[in-house]
């Protein structure tokens, strides 16, 4: 993904990832949502910031902007998406002009949501998965294949010699 974004052919991930996977492999612009288990973040103002700034010889821990308390980025099992990585979700399926859906069983809400918004837009749905998702039919491709053996293949047919590194 990292090296369609560097050929300019996505513009965008939505990911459930909270580890720096994306990051690492050098993806740039990237809407977690479900946090990022190296921040962390304000409940007041939603500042994120890194975790080992977070100064501990005063607890619990304030943020600096607005004096508000410091959570763990990530979000919890019951708690909602921040808002702020939502309305940024809502936004790239508005502008997109395809949507990958890889490695997702497409069930949790709302990150399900955000292919079937663009689908309705009569944007094309391409599915990658190794099993049939509730996207499947509404999918114009389905690769039903790893993210690991497609999109290096992808990567390949675009630029000969890229896709094998
Ligand atoms: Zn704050």
């Amino acid at each position: 993904m990292a090296d369609l974004e560097a050929m300019g052919r996505l513009a965008h991930i939505i990911t459930q990832n909270i580890d720096n996977l994306h990051q690492r492999a050098g993806s740039r612009h990237i809407t977690e949502i479900h946090g990022n288990r190296y921040l962390v973040r304000c409940m007041s103002c939603g500042a994120r910031d890194r975790l080992e700034s977070v100064r501990l010889d005063r607890l619990p821990p304030l943020c600096p902007e607005c004096g508000g308390f410091l959570k763990n980025d990530t979000v919890m099992f019951g708690e909602p998406i921040p808002e702020d990585a939502l309305r940024e979700c809502y936004r790239q399926t508005a502008l997109c002009d395809l949507f990958l859906v890889v490695g997702t069983s497409a069930v949790v809400y709302p990150a399900a949501e955000f292919p079937v918004i663009a689908c309705r837009r009569g944007v094309p749905l391409i599915e990658i998965n190794p099993e049939e998702t509730p996207l499947s039919g509404l999918a114009s491709v389905v690769i039903r294949a790893t993210a690991g053996q497609s999109l290096p293949a992808i990567v390949e047919r675009l630029v000969p010699g890229r896709g094998r590194r």
